[in-house]
């Protein structure tokens, strides 16, 4: 193998840490893949209040207050601290910038109660993005490559082609950005860029500027080495697309030729039906009939009846309007009325919970809802559910797709980003992996579902389409591998 490379893999969130979505588990488990291929990789995000000292046996790096970091006209302090994570053979180490006035809270974004952005999370992650360029400068390690995540990590590059352009530790060092999802781009009012200490010129159009707003994400996708995104599919589409690109589609058009599209990998340690622990029964291709005793598990979980005749739709999400619940509301009485049960575990939007809530009401026995985040019952949903449902109205990658493809659990989802990248459509005969709908339509969804409970009757051709999912490997090596060819060419620059 060539030389291995050091790379600084930055993240808000990372699993078992902290994790409102998928940005955690992609989070945890492509640096234990990339370290896995005999590269040096470190994890950085901020040390939360939540993280538990005890739980991760957190121990200091540096310590209390050593780092100084301009926010503004003041001077923030931080320390770091450090625990691993090790699903695999290889430890992978994890720096927590710890400030407790920007961090020592409870929440990640927003306060859990009343679920308000915090008002100052710009120079949170102002804080965050030139406190890691000091913190790597304190350590003396030398990443090759600073691997950035979502605009929460996007000054970083803005940084280092600036303040930092002609220091001599840092200015080697290379940067690859990843869009986990264009919706959430750290936009924040033009009175905000003073606080970063970049320069004056570098808020304008060619620069972190749009719309009249300070844009962090903007700023990771205008001075980053290379941009990635999480499917080939999202990355077509946010490049051509003003809505899927959410205002920055020039941008990306125009940086076409740096941006690759990179497909998540599940990490089959934590997702697997042969070894999950929190499921009621495990099973794999070879003995799927024990999924239904994960199916009764299920249903007695939300007090339904069971019937291994009746088909269970299951839905694990964040309720936002990206997930396209509405389409789902939509046709619910006629889904009722083709004699489906349905569970959902979702957290977010209240009204959307409020709709679901009603609808457990009025379908006493065939719909259970639970609302919050809750592992354990996810893991359950996966492998007791017959179909899981996905009809978003944008998706970059998607990871409950490739989940239940793995648990046996087909897929429905409308061919959007990651979802149209992953699934292949039903087309007879034992051929396909789940069931595709096109437009963002509840008549098309309802199509799909409609088709979906017709194959439902033929056992063996389910049998098929499950067992299809289930042969797909979607692990992160793969990706992993893309990455590191990424970072080898970008040094050859
Ligand atoms: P996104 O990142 O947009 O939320 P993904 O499908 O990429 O969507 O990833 C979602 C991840 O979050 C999955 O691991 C899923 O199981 C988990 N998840 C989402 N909502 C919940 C919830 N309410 N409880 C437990 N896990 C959840």
């Amino acid at each position: 193998m060539s030389k291995p490379l050091n790379v600084l893999f930055l993240s808000s969130e990372v699993d078992p840490f902290a994790k409102t979505g998928g940005l955690a588990d992609v989070s945890s488990a492509l640096p234990q893949a990339i370290k896995e291929l005999g590269h040096e990789i470190r994890i950085m995000m901020p040390r939360y209040r939540f993280i538990s000292e005890r739980r991760f046996k957190l121990h200091d790096i540096i310590r209390l207050k050593e780092i100084p970091v301009s926010v503004g006209k003041e001077t923030e302090l931080g320390n770091v601290k450090s625990s691993f994570i090790s699903n695999l053979k290889e430890k992978v180490q994890v720096y927590f910038l710890d400030n407790a006035n920007y961090f020592g809270r409870d929440g990640i974004y927003q306060s859990p109660v009343g679920r308000k952005d915090y008002k100052d999370n710009d120079e949170r992650f102002i804080f965050f993005c030139r406190g890691v360029l000091e913190t790597l400068k304190r350590l003396g390690w030398q990443p090759d490559i600073i691997h950035c995540n979502d605009w929460q990590t996007g000054l970083v590059p803005a940084y280092l082609k600036s303040l930092y352009s002609n220091d001599p530790f840092l200015k080697p060092i290379k940067t690859v950005f990843t869009i986990h999802n264009m919706a959430y781009q750290g936009a924040f009012p033009a009175d905000s860029f003073p606080k970063s200490g970049l320069p004056k010129n570098f808020y304008q159009v060619d620069g972190v500027e749009a719309y009249g707003k300070f844009n962090f994400l903007k700023a990771g996708l205008f001075y980053s080495d290379a941009i990635t995104t999480v499917s080939q599919k999202y990355a077509e589409e946010i490049s051509t697309s003003e809505e899927y690109g959410a205002g920055l589609s020039g941008l990306l058009s125009r940086r076409k030729k740096d941006l690759h599209g990179i497909l998540n990998g599940i990490d089959y340690h934590v997702w697997n039906p042969a070894t999950d622990d929190l499921i009621y029964r495990k099973y794999d291709a070879k003995s799927l009939d024990a999924k239904p005793d994960n199916k009764r598990a299920l249903t007695g979980r939300f007090n339904l009846p069971f019937n291994e005749t009746t088909p269970v739709i299951g839905a694990i999400s964040r309720l936002v309007e990206q997930k396209g619940f509405d389409l789902v509301l939509e046709i619910f009485d006629e889904l009722m009325k083709m004699g489906f049960q349905f569970v959902l575990l979702g957290d977010g939007d209240k009204s959307t919970e409020k709709a679901f809530e009603s609808l457990h009401k009025k379908y006493p026995e065939q719909v259970g809802v639970f609302f919050g985040f809750d592992k354990e019952l996810a893991h359950l949903i996966e492998a007791g559910s017959d179909l899981f449902v996905m009809p978003s109205r944008y998706e970059p990658c998607g990871l409950n797709q490739m989940y239940s493809m793995r648990y046996g659990t087909i897929p429905v989802v409308r061919a959007t980003g990651g979802l149209d990248d992953t699934v292949e459509d039903h087309a007879g005969s034992g051929k396909g992996t789940g069931f595709k709908f096109a437009n963002y339509d509840a008549k098309d969804l309802l199509k799909a579902l409609q088709h979906a409970h017709k194959v439902f009757q033929q056992p063996e051709e389910w049998k098929k389409v499950m067992r299809n999912g289930m042969a797909k490997d979607f692990s992160w090596e793969h990706s992993a591998r893309q990455y590191v060819n990424l970072y080898k060419e970008l040094l050859k620059q």
